[in-house]
């Protein structure tokens, strides 16, 4: 039986992607933190979100 991560951002389960921190990242996500024709509102997101990630795992 297979069992589908949760993506740290989007909050969808998919079997495909990557771990980051020990907090899984789907690929829709990964592609999208990647593209720089993202928008920049987006971006923001990402980063605050991948910032979060950061400071749990350092305290
Ligand atoms: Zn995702």
């Amino acid at each position: 039986m297979e069992t589908n991560k949760t993506c740290y951002i989007c909050n969808k389960e998919c079997d495909k992607g990557i771990e980051i921190l020990g907090s899984y990242i789907c690929r829709n996500c990964e592609q999208e933190m990647i593209d720089e024709e993202g928008s920049e509102l987006k971006m923001e997101y990402y980063k605050s979100k991948v910032k979060s990630l950061w400071r749990n795992n350092l305290s």
